[in-house]
């Protein structure tokens, strides 16, 4: 249940609002948004879409296999673009793909701006959005202006990463945002040949002592993969693969998403 500030408005045409956050850049957060905003979709049939607000450096185009300007409405909204039946909306739409995004505050807080109520997104039941990583303006903005239902952080399993997360948890109690829990990615490799499973960035001992500490529920362990990087990166999430051994690999996707 969404607990509203006094300048928080719906966005219109939206339900609800689920964070997608990390500490660290990196660690598979958008990732994550986009497998989790398709399982959900997937697992529930309802409409969800998705929004990248990581200004800085917007992944979701090239994740979801999209890109060009968005048409415009004549209220002069954005229309988003929408492929795999999510809607998405990003910076990278508007922006020049490569072209690094030199921005003072007043300008991130503008394009926060554009994206939260420039969009025409007809009806949806969740909006999933991609926070850039780590605790500043952006995070801070969209907690202040639009009513939020709950953050989930992803992370990977280093101390150094989990550092970071804790600031996060921190930050979203203090803004009075549930968070539903820690996403544990890159969590092992397992060994295509022999099926070892080592884990390369630290043990699961680690987190769940982090999870403890935070009284924070760890949703669900995302194996290190070479199919999900290879996939991502030709715009096929790996939630939506027909290749049976990447399916087999993304099913904690779908645990996370229920
Ligand atoms: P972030 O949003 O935290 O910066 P990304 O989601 O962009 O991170 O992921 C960074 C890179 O790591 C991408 O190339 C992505 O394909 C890859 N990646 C993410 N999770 C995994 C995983 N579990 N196994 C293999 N590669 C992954």
């Amino acid at each position: 249940m969404e607990r509203s500030l006094p300048k928080q408005k719906a966005i219109p045409g939206v339900d609800k609002i689920l964070l997608v956050s990390s500490g660290k850049g990196g660690v598979g957060k958008s990732t994550v948004a986009v497998n989790m905003a398709l399982g959900i979709k997937e697992l529930t049939k309802k409409s969800v879409g998705l929004l990248d607000a990581d200004v800085f450096g917007p992944s979701i185009p090239k994740l979801m296999g999209l890109h060009g300007k968005p048409d415009i409405t004549k209220e002069n909204m954005m229309i988003p673009h929408e492929n795999y039946g999510i809607k998405c909306m990003s910076m990278g739409f508007l922006i020049k793909e490569g072209a690094p995004v030199v921005w003072r505050g007043l300008m991130v807080m503008q394009a926060v701006q554009q994206l939260l109520w420039k969009v025409d997104w007809g009806e949806l039941d969740l909006l999933v959005v991609d926070l850039p990583p780590g605790t500043g303006d952006v995070q801070l903005s969209i907690v202040q202006n639009v009513p939020v239902s709950g953050s989930v952080i992803v992370t990977t399993p280093q101390d150094i990463a989990l550092i970071d997360v804790r600031r996060g948890v921190e930050m979203f109690k203090k803004l009075n945002v549930p968070v539903f829990g820690v996403v544990q990615n890159m969590s092992h490799f397992c060994c295509p040949k022999c099926g070892h499973e080592t884990s390369i960035f630290g043990q699961d001992s680690k987190i769940k002592k982090f999870a403890t500490a935070t009284i924070t529920e760890i949703l669900g362990r995302i194996p290190l993969h070479e199919n999900i990087c290879e996939l991502s990166d030709s715009g096929i999430p790996v939630v939506v693969t027909t290749d049976s051994s990447s399916k087999q690999q993304s099913s904690s996707f779908f645990e996370i998403s229920q």
